[in-house]
């Protein structure tokens, strides 16, 4: 069967290489001048390609209908068979204690990947066309006919797989037009959507770049006052246009959801004791030290960077000491430091994500073939799919799982 796979990144290369390990006679186009664009810039350069332990504790991590969907697929090919293959093909692997899986340690290790996979593509006979852009799709259900390139060429194929990512980071080759495409024909699609991206916020601290608050818990609220929405507990950093840093990244779908309904607050508790402990010990030390200074006793709370701004901000003189530091302000500041805060988000950033929410819904395609429910000859894998997993290796084994079970066609 003559097979287009479109997209040549973490999912199009295993589809690619999986349906032509099968006989098939399969062409992978890819926009860019070289494949697996984000595959080499995942995990900083260093490329969490899976998570280690059990399939059920990688779906736990998925929201429900995601782990549910994915499923069969991690049962097809799961973090196993993906290091498997790796390592058959030269690539060793490590596990940090948190889980995450990497290559081997060193400069350029995520290319070790792409090298590895490509090698796979060249020896299954997979047909390479780098510069491809894919603008239109044509055809009606049941079938897709044709696929339109940005220099007018139209392509024909017995089987398409569709394998071209989401809509974060453009400049990797995805701008996220191929859902627009399928929208069109009449496939369900939900709109691309930030996550695990980096938090502006709308009175950012460019002065506070690179500061963290670590291991505490980040807020998101309706207000400064107001209800708690959602937490993730993990360290966020200050950058110069507002925070990143694990919470924040996890965050981030949140955020933005809330920041569109109108009501979003962010502060960060750090894991100090609590409220009426630090209070306790702040009396005790009030007539036992007398003379430190209020910026000296917050360095047990905070970064150093921002004892003095947080003294400032309190309406306290910059040498306050404790002895006659008035009582609302010492319950001021022991508020503050329990939820330091952040203030409001701005608008999150689709194309700083990690990963694009949104795609195609998984409600309309098989998750035992990757197949678009009505088109018999339409299959969808990787982050084009509506999947967003947590940062931990749990996306790219996605891509990985997905883009196996679509290139899994025999006839
Ligand atoms: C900075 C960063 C760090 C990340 N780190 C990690 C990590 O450490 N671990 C992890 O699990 N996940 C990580 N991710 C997420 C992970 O990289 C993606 O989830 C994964 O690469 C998705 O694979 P994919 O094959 O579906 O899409 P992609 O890898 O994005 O591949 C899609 C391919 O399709 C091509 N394409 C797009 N449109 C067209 C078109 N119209 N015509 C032709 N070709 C087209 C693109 O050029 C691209 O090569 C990271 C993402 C980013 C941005």
């Amino acid at each position: 069967m003559r097979i287009l796979v479109l997209g040549g990144g973490a999912a199009g290369m295993l589809a690619a290489w999986r349906a032509a390990s099968l006989g098939h006679a399969v062409t992978l186009l890819e926009a860019n001048g070289r494949l697996g664009m984000k595959l080499r810039i995942s995990g900083g350069g260093k490329c969490n390609l899976t998570h280690a332990g059990p399939l059920q504790d990688l779906l736990a991590a998925f929201r429900k209908e995601q782990a549910r969907f994915l499923r069969p697929a991690l049962h097809a090919f799961g973090n196993e068979d993906l290091l498997a293959l790796l390592h058959r093909e030269g690539v060793e692997t490590y596990a940090r204690e948190n889980g995450r899986v990497f290559p081997l340690d060193r400069p350029g290790s995520a290319a070790d990947v792409a090298a590895a996979l490509e090698g796979l593509l060249r020896r299954a006979g997979v047909e390479v066309r780098f510069g491809a852009r894919v603008t239109q799709l044509s055809g009606a259900a049941p079938r897709l006919n044709a696929l339109l390139l940005e220099d007018g060429t139209h392509l024909l194929a017995d089987r398409f797989i569709l394998a071209v990512g989401g809509a974060s980071y453009p400049e990797t080759g995805t701008r996220g037009e191929i859902l627009e495409a399928l929208k069109g024909l009449g496939v369900p699609t939900q709109p691309w959507f930030p996550a695990l991206a980096p938090v502006p916020l709308l009175r950012p601290h460019p002065e506070w770049e690179g500061v963290a608050l670590r291991a505490g818990t980040l807020h998101l609220r309706s207000g400064p006052e107001g209800k708690r929405l959602a937490e993730y507990t993990g360290d966020v950093v200050f950058t110069k246009s507002g925070i990143s840093g694990p919470a924040a990244l996890e965050l981030s779908r949140e955020v933005e959801v809330a920041r569109r309904a109108g009501a979003a607050w962010l502060d960060y508790a750090l894991s100090v004791a609590d409220e009426a402990s630090l209070d306790s010990e702040l009396r005790q030390l009030q007539s036992g030290n007398p003379h430190l200074a209020v910026r000296n006793w917050l360095l047990r709370c905070l970064p150093e960077r921002l004892c003095l701004p947080t003294v400032i901000s309190l309406g306290l003189p910059a040498d306050q000491r404790l002895k006659d530091l008035p009582r609302e302000a010492r319950r001021h500041m022991v508020a503050m430091v329990r939820g330091f805060p952040l203030g409001a988000p701005g608008p999150v950033p689709l194309s700083r994500g990690e990963v694009a929410a949104g795609g195609v819904c998984l409600a309309a395609v098989d998750p035992h073939s990757m197949t678009v429910k009505g088109w018999e000859n339409l299959r969808i894998c990787g982050e084009l799919l509506d999947i967003d997993g947590p940062v931990g290796g749990y996306n790219l084994q996605a891509a990985f799982s997905t883009g196996y079970v679509a290139g899994s066609m025999i006839s």
